[in-house]
């Protein structure tokens, strides 16, 4: 049995974005007692759709761990509705609109391959957009669905609020790690998990692993037509929200994002008539930074030199995908001491520095 098994103070999760919402539930489902410390920001997690997909980008990929995501996943958001009451996610295929022909062949080909033809329908002629917007097929995206993010962030907040257990942000730079805890001012925790999205790479702890930022920005759209059944993957992407409601994305941009821009709505509104036709208004306009690591896997595990100071961060353009995963493995590395995966450990570049 691990100390903390033993250690009956409560785990202080700082930041509740994603990453955030989803360490409490891991440490929740444990029977831990979390403090959760929220600024109120979280705008990159807001402005993602919630899109959990495994094939992704134009070669289709397919990671191996794909199978271990998804599982976590669904088991640790089919937690979270019951725990918290509330619809949060929506299994179901993601259709992939093909660009030409040849995208058509790549996906039969690449279905050919056993891993991949379990996320992979048969691919289907023209008809299947209830519009019509696939002159060149389509092809369904299997066993992901959607996440409600903006709903779960709200869930949590009220659920720890309720329990007298959500306080305002914290400074980072007065968490003192112990061998056994972490201290603040005057408090005590057995540990503290640093889930603080893009802001966490200006911090102490965080100092020397390479990440990198990635703007992104979304729009909200109110569709005459109606929204789509199915989430639609084409130039970019359309996910219903409401029955004639819906999130359009996402841009990319190798730079600190945070703010709606003008280039950024013409971008997305550029790619929506391939999605979707009829009239739509713009009702929202969303931005935020991703962080991408340098070899394009999360950090997530013990700080290499205190193992009660955690980070989960790093979840790019996947959160929603392989976050459960990851929450789950700094987890059962704080209760249990089951070492985390060598490719999300934070250790793994050997630059972590601290205050
Ligand atoms: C346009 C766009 C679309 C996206 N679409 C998808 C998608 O469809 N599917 C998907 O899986 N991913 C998507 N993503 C990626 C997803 O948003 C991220 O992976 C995820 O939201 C990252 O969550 P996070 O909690 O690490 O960071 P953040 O959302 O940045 O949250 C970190 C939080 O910590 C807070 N914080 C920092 N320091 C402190 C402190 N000292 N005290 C208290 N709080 C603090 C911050 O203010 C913030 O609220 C998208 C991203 C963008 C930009």
């Amino acid at each position: 049995m691990s100390p903390l098994d033993e250690d009956a103070r409560p785990v202080l999760v700082v930041g509740l974005g994603l990453a955030g919402a989803l360490m409490t539930l891991a440490l929740q489902r444990r029977g831990r007692t979390v403090v959760v410390a929220d600024d109120g920001g979280a705008v990159t997690s807001r402005a993602a759709a919630g899109l959990v997909s495994p094939i992704n980008g134009p070669r289709l990929s397919r990671p191996p761990r794909t199978s271990e995501w998804l599982a976590a996943a669904t088991a640790l958001y089919t937690d979270a509705e019951a725990r918290l009451g509330e619809r949060l996610w929506y299994p179901g295929p993601i259709r992939r609109l093909f660009r030409d022909a040849d995208q058509a062949r790549r996906w039969e080909e690449r279905r050919a391959e056993p891993a991949r033809a379990v996320n992979m329908g048969p691919a289907e002629p023209p008809g299947r957009h209830p519009q019509g917007l696939d002159p060149h097929g389509s092809g369904p995206i299997l066993g992901g669905g959607r996440l409600d993010v903006a709903g779960l962030l709200a869930a949590v907040a009220r659920e720890r609020a309720a329990a007298g257990r959500l306080r305002e942000a914290v400074d980072p730079g007065q968490l003192e790690p112990t061998p056994d805890g972490v201290r603040l001012g005057g408090e005590d925790y057995a540990a503290a998990i640093l889930c603080q999205g893009w802001s966490g790479a200006a911090g102490p702890w965080l100092a020397g692993l390479p990440l990198e930022p990635l703007a992104g920005e979304s729009l909200g759209l109110r569709l005459s037509a109606g929204a789509p059944a199915e989430p639609l993957h084409g130039a970019g992407w359309l996910v219903a929200t409401g029955p004639d409601s819906a999130r359009l994305g996402a841009t990319h941009h190798r730079a600190v994002g945070g703010e709606p821009t003008a280039a950024g709505r013409e971008e997305l509104l550029a790619a929506l008539p391939g999605l979707w036709s009829g009239s739509s208004e713009v009702v929202a306009h969303f931005a935020g930074t991703r962080v991408a690591v340098r070899d394009r896997a999360p950090v997530a595990g013990p700080h290499p030199r205190w193992p009660r100071l955690a980070i989960l961060n790093g979840l790019g353009g996947k959160g929603a995908l392989w976050g459960p995963w990851c929450a789950e493995a700094v987890a059962e590395n704080l209760l249990d001491g089951a070492a985390v995966p060598a490719e999300i450990d934070p250790g793994r570049f050997g630059t972590v520095t601290c205050a």
